[in-house]
């Protein structure tokens, strides 16, 4: 059979993930001659051979492509016959600023967990990885991806290493970050400043003893510092809170193994496939509440999530090695509010005083990243916060993105950077509040252009003129600029991910976001594009006593609802949460109310579950984020299909809602029937309105977003009856529902009004 050679154009994220040494593997098997090579913006793959056996080829390319790559598109062309002597890898080549993806962090393989075990430069080496493992993103400076671009580059390969490194059957093949206990990194174990030990063996004995004697450490991880106690030590944890000064936020914890996960908490099977996925995320998981599977419950305040991963560098496998508990937390290393530490002297000079051992390594971290958060909600995995694992895979877009850099929001800040149409959401960098997560921010966004090699031609801002982000937008240099309100923001962000351009139903459940008419949206009704939104409902404004305070003290919303339905009545309701608060302080808010003094007035669907999780006396005084609205989750009686009346007036109006939630709660109905039912009268809100507009203008695609949707009870719900009804329903899974989404959004809109012509 006479031979034909074929040029392949292959794009995705096929770099820095074995692709190179599989295409050469596969094309070995079949027979083809020919070469394969990284460009910055693809790899090219040459074959020669007969017509069957590229058509084999072509499918092994398809159906056996190593598990972090992604193939976007695949072009073939059919060129002159040429004919090589062999099947060949060639050298990189830095031809354009159109540039191919680089691969996030991918946990430890199987194979270089066997290759601890055996004797030789790797046996017990924490840093083995290969083709199919190791670090990426975490280690690049710039691209295209090879070692001297990478934190790699002080570490020259020993001559074991280079060999495996250039033998291009070998599975370290071109593997950027090779090294050997000979050549590579090393940990370093220091008690207070004192260097201890370089020696892996010691250092893993003596941390599994800290540990398990319930000890504190910081260890070095991937993207950052961890610091890590006994999960089971309610004393350490109690500690380690004060160390972090952190009160009630959960802690995230790692086990050993997917079977003694299993004895604490609920894992399905999607769960278990993200547990186990490559990108090895936190998964939060529905704690087993049986006797003799409960975990302190210090962990996690008594909520009945916990936020669970397994193992993912080989550091930590050594470590489960010799631990004699199944379950350690580990949170990021940093005090509240800061981002994660990646610098070695910062991490000794701020933590070593309060714990008893630090663990750092000597290879640098570029990109710093978190532990990502997923949950599985509709059968689906949703990402809740975006870093490690992730990062920075670009969301494809339908629409052109090039040149946009959209800031983001300012709680749980990502931004996003467009490059043709692929959007190159940031890792996770947190709140904009404290100095060094804006000077991470600024940092990142520098590092984010240069690595894409994104030339910014228009911005993307929020409507918030106080927002930080919003601000490093307006003053980034003399560039179009479009501001986009959040909550429309919120809804293009689900449209993006869902490659939606069109009119849609949105709805948006959110904290607080800067509305057109000043005032603090938050529940937001919409008929929307990517271009505009015309906001036909929304919940009915409250005032927020205390402002921002109010978010932190949900008293004062139960406060603000009580005095709008029932007036001074309704302390004569002896409502049992009014027994934690002192009187004088209501008093002080009903003044505060009365006479419009620092009461801005909210849309806000969070603080309308914050309102209730007070009536509960489920919280009171905030100590992390969303608290009222994630207890208030926690206790939902599923059972239970009952709601509560609402109207549909201007506006949604929940005074029936709450005078009968009163009256529950005085007849003494139990709490999680309640939970229950005022979670049911909200997704009867969103049926109602989805509903309303289809009847009137005949749309019926519905995208839902905003972070009241990583209630997993009310997107299931909303779901259900939307679907059953059927709409046509899209909401988040790639990308954040809660503010970490927004600058996607934030991106769609201003691509749309580029292409309109309207910047
Ligand atoms: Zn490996
Ligand atoms: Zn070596
Ligand atoms: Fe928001």
């Amino acid at each position: 059979m006479s031979s034909k050679t074929l040029q392949i154009a292959i794009t995705g994220l096929v770099q820095g993930v074995g692709f190179r040494p599989f295409v050469f593997r596969i094309a070995t098997h079949w027979g083809l001659t020919g070469w394969v090579k990284n460009t910055n913006e693809n790899v090219i793959i040459i074959i020669t051979g007969t017509p069957v056996n590229i058509q084999n080829f072509l499918i092994s390319l398809k159906q056996e492509a190593p598990p972090a790559a992604l193939i976007d598109e695949i072009t073939l062309l059919e060129i002159e016959p040429i004919s090589f002597p062999s099947f060949t890898i060639h050298e990189s080549h830095d031809i354009s600023s159109q540039i191919t993806e680089i691969s996030p962090d991918i946990a430890v393989c199987e194979e270089c967990l066997h290759d601890i075990d055996q004797p030789g430069n790797r046996l017990d080496y924490p840093f083995v990885n290969c083709t199919n493992c190791g670090p990426r993103f975490t280690i690049i400076e710039d691209l295209p991806y090879d070692r001297g671009k990478t934190t790699m580059n002080s570490f020259a390969m020993c001559p074991s290493c280079r060999k495996e490194y250039e033998t291009v059957t070998d599975r370290r093949f071109h593997a950027q970050p090779t090294a050997c206990s000979v050549c590579g990194p090393h940990y370093e174990l220091f008690a207070g400043s004192n260097l201890i030990s370089k020696e892996i063996g010691i250092i893993v004995n003596h941390v599994s003893a800290c540990l398990d004697n319930g000890g504190i450490v910081l260890v070095k991880g991937l993207g950052g510092m961890h610091l890590a106690c006994d999960a089971f030590n309610e004393t350490a944890v109690k500690r380690l809170r004060a160390i972090k000064n952190r009160e009630g936020k959960p802690f995230a914890v790692m086990f050993c193994d997917k079977e003694s996960v299993n004895r604490y908490a609920h894992l399905d099977q999607n769960e278990e496939r993200s547990l186990i996925s490559w990108q090895r995320p936190i998964v939060l998981l529905e704690q087993k509440t049986e006797s003799g599977s409960l975990m302190t419950e210090n962990l996690n305040s008594g909520l009945n999530l916990l936020g669970v991963m397994l193992p993912y560098m080989p550091f930590h496998h050594l470590l489960f090695r010799q631990l004699k508990t199944q379950a350690i937390v580990l949170t990021s290393g940093n005090f509240s509010s800061e981002p994660i530490l990646i610098d070695n002297q910062s991490a000794l000079d701020q933590f070593s005083p309060f714990v008893d051992a630090t663990i750092l390594h000597n290879r640098d971290i570029y990109n710093r990243t978190d532990d990502s958060v997923v949950r599985i909600m509709g059968g689906e995995e949703r990402i809740l916060r975006r870093s490690r694992g992730y990062v920075p895979a670009p969301v494809r877009t339908a629409i052109n993105t090039d040149g946009i850099v959209a800031f983001g929001a300012e709680l749980t800040n990502c931004f996003c950077v467009g490059k043709g149409k692929k959007a190159f959401l940031s890792q996770h960098i947190g709140d904009l509040q404290g100095l060094e997560t804006t000077l991470f921010f600024e940092k990142t966004i520098t590092q984010f252009l240069k690595l894409f090699r994104v030339n910014p031609s228009l911005l993307a801002v929020d409507m918030h003129p106080g927002y930080i982000s919003t601000k490093t937008g307006l003053n980034y240099g003399d560039l179009p600029i479009v501001q986009v309100q959040h909550h429309h923001a919120h809804i293009a962000s689900c449209m993006a991910e869902h490659h939606l351009d069109e009119k849609v139903i949105g709805i948006a459940l959110d904290g607080t976001g800067y509305g057109t008419d000043g005032n603090s949206w938050g529940a937001e009704f919409m008929i929307c594009d990517l271009n505009d939104f015309e906001r036909v409902t929304h919940f009915e404004y409250i005032p927020l006593p205390g402002g921002d305070l109010a978010t932190e003290e949900p008293w004062r919303m139960a406060v603000s609802y009580l005095y709008k339905v029932f007036g001074r009545e309704f302390l004569n309701l002896e409502l049992p949460f009014l027994r934690n608060i002192d009187p004088e302080r209501v008093q002080l808010v009903l003044q505060m109310i009365d006479k419009k003094i620092n009461s801005p007035l909210t849309s806000g669907a969070g603080r309308l579950f914050d309102c209730v999780a007070s009536l509960l006396d489920l919280v009171q005084f905030a100590s992390f984020q969303a608290e009222g609205p994630m207890r208030l989750e926690s206790l939902v009686r599923k059972d239970c299909t009952e709601s509560y009346p609402f109207q549909n007036l201007e506006t949604f109006c929940f005074d029936q809602t709450i005078r009968n939630i009163v009256k529950d709660i005085r007849n003494g109905i139990d709490k999680g029937t309640i939970a229950a039912k005022f979670h049911n009268t909200i997704i009867s809100v969103i049926f109602e309105f989805a509903n309303s507009i289809r009847l009137n203008q005949g749309i019926n695609k519905v995208a839902l977003s905003g972070g009241v949707f990583q209630n997993k009870y009310l997107l299931e719900g909303a779901l259900e009856i939307l679907q059953k009804n059927n709409f046509e329903v899209y909401s988040h899974s790639k990308v954040p529902a809660n503010d970490g989404g927004i600058a996607l959004g934030q991106l769609a809109v201003a691509s749309k009004r580029r292409e309109l012509k309207c910047v």
